[in-house]
């Protein structure tokens, strides 16, 4: 009879609908964790645990979850009584192997069984693919699955307890097509059972169902009636199998996803394009941080909090995806009513009709990654801090983990040990530059290290041999700093090359202790002169050689300026000066005197030390008494240029002087005389007086002739009574005048001797000139001699210049 009929097929209706709620909710939080593993891919066994912990705790028919990376099982929860399936490869069972491989393929969830459980009772398997985005594309990262207890599951939407005798068929989700699991197979031959189909996520049953004490025996109706409560029927079951679907499902995966999202920061989300609803999960009410009672959700109101530079693309991920009917995944940042900015991740699909062209919901996730994303841009910031302080360091900068495995390697380590930074990343460092026999020791502490952080050379500065890429074993001075980041430690070790500084420092060892000798043997006196702070110091044998009283030394440079004499001061200064600027070597000789008015000589030599900026910051420098060579220098000197008894000028270096004179004199085209004098009648004074008074009057004449002259005539004795005067500037006219007064003056001395006796004498004088005739020096003296032998011609005492006319 009809209204048995309808009473039956809204009965079957209502069992539909909450097999098929919770058959989607259960593998709905299998696809829930696949989702979160597509956002998270680096999950680790405890986070894993965390997350199945979370979605097995509510309300829900799941017997356990895993995860098999790349197809082995990798994850499971909870490990209990599960721990043998770790490790094993679905490529190994046939079986499993071609639904998981199905899932992959078609990317989507594949639903198998019901099956009978190894551990016992009926299991229906989900199994969704997990792909994660990697720069635009979707890759493949694995499978997540969980078994969904069937025999549960009848209990829960209550098969039992129907008055009706209910078939399912559709094993492996295939629908009528499927095996019957559930009931007896008659079911699906009567004619008179009704049918209903059990929709889920990829796949279907069948339920076929009759009442437990058969149909009540048939009356005739007509034809239009019989279509009437036919099409009511139809209708009536859709709306109550609408109805008690749609609410109990949402309600109920609201309720059993909240902590699992609560946990995992994912808010879910579903939007209905039929009418436009959307419906979002209690976290997802939390990442947006609006009230679920005030705030309505709807993709405006969604969009109108996206970040407006962010909402074109989270316009375009949405479009593209519901006009091909597939998923798609945008990171974006929401601004919350509070002002907040958060960052998310989403991952989203269209779900369309089997014609692929209209679509019936879209549903995602949303996870909240603020944390992270800020945490890494913090990260990434202080990184790349770091990174460019240690890419313009000087030094090797180096970091490793507590597995010793480098992690950075600036250029500076590249230049340093010869390895690039691509060659090394990932390596351990130890074995790789520090030379074998340190390597137990260094073993050692890398184990302190791993476990503590701490080590014996955390925080220290040492210096130790390591090797380069060429084998070459060098000196490093090194610094080691541990730092922890995300509950792991790491060291950076910064680097410094001391070979050199240690071949300088043995060197300048060497010149220390030669130089210690050579002060302690040769007199030499050390000094270091610090610019920065004008300090001046001395050893010893400097306080000697300035005969300066240590405790009156003030350590100034003014102290060494006041003992350096006047007159060479400044050429001493200023070559110091040259040699700080540029030269970096100074050498020079000066006179000290002393505080009794003792002169004497100093060598001084000076290196320029510069500092790192390459600016003078010190100089370093030895000081040792010249004055007894320079005293026989300059008596030496004086033995070649001077004649010893009346100390004018030689004859040699009369004649060296004038040639020198008489040369400028014809290329500048300017005057110069020469006179020559002899003494008159000097035979007479020796044989008057004796030797001695001759030599005394030689003198006088000297001195008297020095007297009369200017500073710029040359006086020489250039033989043993005679005298020559080389006059520059001079014509003729003016040597006459010179010579006449030379002999006045000479006429009018005398010499007293110590008897009382007076010792009178007088000079003839001869003159010659230069021009354009004669420009030769000999030539010269020739010509005043002749002149002279004129002079004495003509009755001595008197003046005559060469006459070319005449002398000829
Ligand atoms: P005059 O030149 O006027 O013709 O007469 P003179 O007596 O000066 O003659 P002459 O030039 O021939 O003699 C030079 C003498 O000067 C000869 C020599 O003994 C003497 N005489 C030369 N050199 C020295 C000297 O260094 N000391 C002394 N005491 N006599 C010297
Ligand atoms: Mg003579
Ligand atoms: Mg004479």
């Amino acid at each position: 009879m009809h209204t048995q009929r309808m009473d039956v097929s809204l009965q079957l209706a209502a069992l539909r609908a909450r097999m098929e709620k919770e058959i989607t909710k259960n593998l709905l939080l299998v696809q829930g964790t696949a989702n979160y593993i597509a956002i998270a891919p680096k999950i680790t066994q405890e986070i894993f645990a965390k997350y199945a912990k979370g979605v097995l705790s509510g309300d829900n028919l799941l017997k356990n979850l895993g995860a098999a990376p790349d197809f082995v099982m990798q994850f499971v929860y909870p490990l209990e009584g599960n721990q043998k399936i770790i490790g094993i490869n679905y490529r190994s069972l046939p079986k499993q192997w071609e639904q998981a491989k199905k899932a992959k393929e078609i990317r989507d969830m594949v639903v198998a069984g019901p099956i009978k459980l190894i551990q016992g009772g009926t299991g229906l398997i989900g199994r969704a693919p997990v792909f994660t985005e990697n720069n635009g594309r979707m890759e493949f990262w694995g499978i997540v699955s969980s078994v969904i207890d069937v025999e549960k599951l009848f209990a829960v939407v209550g098969i039992d307890d129907s008055n009706l005798d209910i078939a399912i068929r559709g094993v492996n989700g295939l629908g009528n097509k499927g095996d019957i699991f559930y009931g007896s197979p008659q079911l699906f031959t009567d004619k008179d059972t009704i049918h209903m189909p059990v929709m889920f996520s990829s796949g279907s049953w069948t339920i076929a169902a009759k009442p437990h004490d058969g149909w009540p025996k048939t009356h005739p109706f007509t034809l239009f009636i019989h279509t009437l409560l036919g099409l009511l029927l139809t209708v009536s079951i859709f709306g109550v199998y609408r109805v008690v679907k749609r609410d109990l499902t949402i309600q109920t995966i609201q309720e059993n996803l909240n902590q699992a999202q609560y946990i995992a920061q994912l808010g879910s989300w579903r939007f209905e394009h039929s009418d436009g609803r959307v419906w979002w999960s209690d976290e997802t009410y939390r990442i947006f941080g609006v009230d679920r009672d005030s705030f309505v959700p709807s993709i405006e109101s969604f969009m109108d909090m996206v970040h407006p530079e962010d909402r074109k693309k989270v316009q375009e991920a949405l479009e593209i995806s519901m006009n091909t009917c597939a998923g798609y995944a945008v990171d974006h940042r929401i601004i919350r009513p509070d002002g907040e900015i958060h960052y998310v991740q989403e991952r989203g699909e269209t779900v369309c009709l089997v014609s692929k062209e209209t679509p019936t919901h879209a549903m995602g996730t949303v996870l909240d990654v603020t944390e992270r994303a800020l945490a890494g841009e913090k990260l990434r910031a202080s990184e790349e801090k770091m990174r460019a302080m240690a890419e313009s360091s000087y030094e090797a900068v180096i970091i490793i983990d507590i597995n010793d495995n480098i992690s950075f390697w600036n250029s500076a380590a590249e230049d340093m040990f010869g390895w690039k930074a691509e060659e090394v990343i990932g390596q351990q460092m130890h074995p790789l530059i520090t030379p074998q026999e340190y390597h137990p020791q260094i073993r050692k502490g890398m184990e302190v290290f791993t476990r503590t952080g701490k080590g014996p050379v955390i925080g220290s500065v040492s210096e130790m041999p390591a090797i380069r890429k060429n084998g070459e074993i060098f000196y490093v001075e090194r610094s080691v700093t541990a730092f922890k980041v995300r509950d792991s430690y790491h060291a950076v070790g910064i680097l410094r090359d001391v070979t050199e500084r240690k071949r300088l420092e043995q060197k300048l060892q060497n010149y220390a202790d030669r130089l210690t000798l050579a002060s302690k043997a040769g007199g030499i006196g050390v000094w270091e002169w610090n610019l920065i702070t004008n300090s001046l110091t001395w050893d010893a044998q400097m306080y000697r050689l300035y005969n300066f009283d240590p405790n009156e030394f003030n350590e100034l440079y003014e102290a060494w300026q006041s003992r350096v004499h006047p007159e060479d001061l400044q050429d001493a200064e200023l070559s110091l000066k040259q040699a700080v600027e540029s030269t970096g070597f100074w050498e020079s000789e000066f006179r000290v005197i002393w505080p009794n008015e003792e002169v004497r000589f100093i060598k001084a030599a000076a290196l320029i030390r510069k500092n790192n900026e390459g600016k003078t910051d010190s100089l370093i420098g030895v000081n040792w008494d010249v004055t007894e060579a320079r005293q026989k220098e300059e008596q030496l000197r004086l033995m070649a240029t001077t004649d010893d008894m009346t100390k004018i000028h030689n004859r040699r270096f009369f004649i060296e002087l004038i040639s020198r004179e008489a040369e400028r004199s014809i290329r500048y085209n300017r005057p110069f005389s020469l006179v020559i004098f002899d003494v008159d009648k000097f035979k007479m004074v020796n044989d008057m007086y004796g030797h001695d008074v001759g030599d005394i009057v030689l003198k006088a004449i000297a001195a008297t002739a020095k007297n009369a002259l200017r500073d710029v005539d040359i006086l020489g004795r250039i033989g043993g009574e005679e005298f020559a005067v080389g006059l520059p500037e001079t014509d003729i006219n003016g040597a006459l005048l010179l010579a006449e007064r030379l002999r006045l003056a000479i006429e009018k001395a005398f010499v007293e001797l110590p008897n009382g006796e007076i010792v009178d004498f007088t000079i003839s004088l001869g003159i010659s000139t230069l021009n354009e005739s004669n420009t030769e020096v000999d030539i010269l003296l020739k010509h005043a001699d002749i002149a002279l032998y004129a002079a004495k011609e003509n009755g001595r005492n008197r003046v005559e210049k060469y006459n070319e006319t005449k002398n000829e």
